[in-house]
C-alpha cells in the first residue's frame, strides 16, 4: 500500500478554519477572547494528526479509548490530549494519566470513578460536564435541569475539578440550542459554586463552529473540516 505522504489539504483546511474562526471572533466577540482549536482525531491516521500538530494544533480530542491507546505512541509529544467521547467507567483507568481534560462527564458514577483513579495516581483531573442541551435520547450528557445537582456532587470530590461545560447540540435548530447552552453556562458561572470553575465552554464542530463562537464557545472541536470525511463512524 502506498503511504499518504502529502498533507497539503490539511494545511489548507487549517488555514481556512483559523480564518473563519477569526472572522467570527471579530464579528461577535472581544478581541482578547481566546478560542482553542481542537483537532478531533477519530479514524484519522497518526501521520495526519502529526501534520496538524506541525501546522500549529495544540489540543487533540480523542473519542475512543481503544483507538487512542493504539495511536498514542505515534503522536508527536507537543499536543495536549483531551477525551471527548462517551466514557465507560471501566475504561477510565486507561486514560486518566494522559488526559489534560475529560469533556464527557455526565454522571456521579463516572465522576466518582475518575476521582478514584486520579487519587490512585496522585493527580487532580480536570473535567467538563457534558450537557444534553437538546434532550435527545440518543445523546449522552446530563439534562439541563439536573446539571446543578451533579455539579454540587462533583464539587465534593477531591481529585476531580470541573473547568466548564461541553455540549453536542442537535443538528436541527442548532442556533437555538447554542443560545440555550450559553445561557446555562452564564447562569452556572454567576452562581459561583465552590470548587467549580466556568472557564471553558466546549461547543462547536465542523458544521457550526462559527455560530458556536457567536454564542460564547471557548473551544471548538473540529474533525471533518480539518481532516476530511471519516471512513467509518
Ligand atoms: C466527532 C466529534 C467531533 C467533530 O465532529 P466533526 O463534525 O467531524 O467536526 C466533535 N465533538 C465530538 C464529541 C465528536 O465525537
Amino acid at each position: 500500500m502506498q503511504m499518504e505522504t502529502s498533507f497539503a489539504y490539511i494545511d489548507e483546511n487549517y488555514k481556512r478554519i483559523l480564518y473563519e474562526m477569526e472572522e467570527a471572533k471579530a464579528k461577535y466577540r472581544k478581541p482578547d477572547d481566546e478560542i482553542t482549536f481542537m483537532a478531533v482525531t477519530k479514524t484519522v491516521a497518526p501521520e495526519a494528526v502529526n501534520h496538524a500538530i506541525e501546522c500549529g494544533i495544540r489540543v487533540l480530542g480523542e473519542n475512543r479509548v481503544q483507538e487512542y491507546l493504539s495511536k498514542k505512541q505515534f503522536y508527536l509529544p507537543n499536543a495536549q490530549m483531551h477525551f471527548i467521547g462517551h466514557l465507560q467507567t471501566n475504561k477510565v483507568k486507561y486514560i486518566v494519566e494522559d488526559m489534560e481534560l475529560i469533556h464527557s462527564v455526565d454522571s456521579v458514577r463516572l465522576a466518582a470513578e475518575i476521582d478514584k483513579q486520579a487519587t490512585r495516581i496522585g493527580k487532580v483531573q480536570n473535567v467538563l460536564v457534558e450537557v444534553n442541551v437538546g434532550g435527545e435520547a440518543s445523546k449522552s450528557g446530563v439534562a439541563p435541569d439536573a446539571l446543578e445537582e451533579l455539579l454540587l456532587e462533583i464539587s465534593q470530590m477531591s481529585h476531580i475539578h470541573v473547568k466548564g461545560l461541553m455540549t453536542i447540540p442537535p443538528i436541527e435548530g442548532d442556533e437555538k440550542f447554542l443560545f440555550q447552552m450559553q445561557k446555562i453556562y452564564l447562569d452556572i458561572s454567576s452562581k459561583k459554586m465552590d470548587n467549580i470553575d466556568m472557564e471553558i465552554l466546549s461547543m462547536g464542530m465542523s458544521g457550526d463552529f462559527a455560530a458556536a463562537i457567536r454564542y460564547g464557545s471557548t473551544m471548538v472541536r473540529i474533525g471533518t473540516a480539518l481532516f476530511g470525511a471519516r471512513k467509518y463512524v
